[in-house]
């Protein structure tokens, strides 16, 4: 989407499935906080009781928005809150969601006196990401990889670590000059539209998101890899930063499962199986032999996701040729590229949506208009092909492709007991802080 000095920073934290939770305290550092029980199927009958107890009438949508307002525009508020909620409506038009995603959503001056920190970010948009994420293996090919919570919840596992309160957070800043539904005039060549605009990224939020990262992008690198986890952070669960004893390996998301290279048809899944490999087994290699051993791998993807159209997302029940090109035609772009649609390929049609630019001066009925009045709305039938690979369900795709469900902790278990435990709860021992700059231009 094009969005003219538009930064988006995911703060992305998988914090540990039990016995030690972490809260983010900026985007290089967490705390640790009560982590909560396990849920057994036991409790989660019990909650769905309340719950029914307490439904009015029929009407709750699956995908609620708690909004809070901290500008003094109270029309402005008004008419935001509206549009996070037709967003949300948007979505659960087309995700068939059988556990209610919940959404952080906040309006506000990212240079309010008591909002320093977000200052730095007055000319953006805003921030968007998951809440909390969670690895768990795919059956298949016996892979673990980063699922965002709105997608685990929908699952529906027996049992489960207790969820973090919301799913999705979502701030925007008050000071971009938005364009909102009922405003009484049209929208202004440079006005961006508020609802178009939150869909797009609460989409990035339920799961349409790459972890490859660039390796060292201060020095340059032209070097890609998956995003780095800690396998142990250590009994007091302090996070300072990767230290040097800390062990790490590196996971991708879910979404990065089904990118292929579309001139051979492999997984680029192989790529992260090549690096993974070679992290566990030299946990104390230096960064030279690290670069030495695994450049050439790294280099090849950073090249691959700056190639044209080399890339592609391969929805289910599908082969090479229909899979969804993403964006490798722009110069490497953290947070754009891999992350986004080609634009050249989906410009002016119905899956405009996930593209990384946007149009000002475009209304979300304009763009469904421009893009053939598509039956389905602005969610176009590609992005949907995409959302139902990755998990979740819609009414021509009930039964989307789960994961393994999680793996309950022995009550003994301690770091120190890592060996002993499988590997899927190995990896929920560790949480990993990634900061995600989209910048769209
Ligand atoms: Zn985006």
């Amino acid at each position: 989407m094009k969005l003219n000095s538009f930064l988006i920073i995911l703060f992305i934290i998988l914090k540990q499935i039990y016995a030690q939770c972490f809260e983010p305290i900026d985007e290089k550092r967490v705390k640790k906080v009560a982590c909560g029980k396990w849920v057994t199927e036991k409790d989660i009958n019990k909650v769905k009781i309340n719950n029914n107890n307490k439904l009015v009438g029929g009407n709750e949508t699956m995908f609620q928005v708690t909004f809070t307002c901290s500008t003094s525009d109270t029309v402005m508020c008004t008419k935001a809150q509206r549009a996070f909620v037709n967003a949300g409506n948007t979505i659960a038009n087309t995700l068939k969601f059988k556990e209610k995603v919940l959404i952080n959503a906040t309006l506000m001056d990212f240079c309010a006196e008591e909002n320093i920190e977000t200052c730095a970010l007055k000319h953006h948009i805003g921030l968007a990401g998951p809440q909390r994420l969670y690895s768990l293996l795919s059956d298949d090919d016996k892979i673990e990889r980063i699922y965002p919570q709105a997608l685990v919840k929908q699952f529906q596992f027996p049992e489960h670590p207790q969820y973090d309160e919301f799913d999705i957070f979502i701030r925007f800043n008050s000071r971009m000059d938005f364009y909102f539904t009922d405003d009484t005039t049209p929208i202004g060549p440079l006005q961006y539209d508020f609802e178009f605009t939150a869909i797009h990224e609460l989409l990035h939020g339920l799961g349409f998101i790459s972890y490859w990262q660039p390796y060292d992008e201060a020095n340059n690198l032209k070097a890609l890899c998956p995003a780095f986890a800690l396998l142990n952070s250590g009994n007091d669960g302090a996070f300072d930063d990767i230290g040097e004893n800390d062990l790490v390996t590196v996971k991708e998301s879910i979404f990065d499962k089904y990118i292929i290279r579309l001139d051979k048809g492999t997984s680029i899944t192989e790529y992260t199986k090549n690096i993974e490999q070679y992290v566990v087994n030299n946990q104390n290699a230096t960064e030279e032999e690290f670069l030495q051993n695994l450049f050439p791998t790294m280099n090849e993807v950073y090249t691959l996701a700056t190639t044209p159209k080399i890339l592609g997302f391969l929805p289910h029940n599908s082969n090479v040729t229909d899979a969804v090109i993403l964006e490798t035609s722009i110069k490497y772009l953290a947070g754009s590229s891999l992350t986004h649609v080609d634009l050249s390929t989906y410009n002016n049609t119905s899956d405009y949506l996930m593209s990384y630019k946007s149009t000002p001066g475009k209304t979300v009925n304009d763009f469904i208009s421009i893009g053939g009045n598509y039956s389905g709305g602005v969610i176009g039938p590609k992005t949907k092909l995409v959302l139902e690979t990755i998990g979740y369900a819609t009414e021509s795709y009930p039964d989307p492709i789960k994961p393994q469900p999680f793996v309950k902790p022995q009550a003994n278990l301690n770091s120190a007991a890592i060996s002993s435990i499988s590997n899927s709860v190995i990896f929920s021992q560790c949480y990993i802080l990634i900061c995600i700059i989209i910048i769209l231009l």
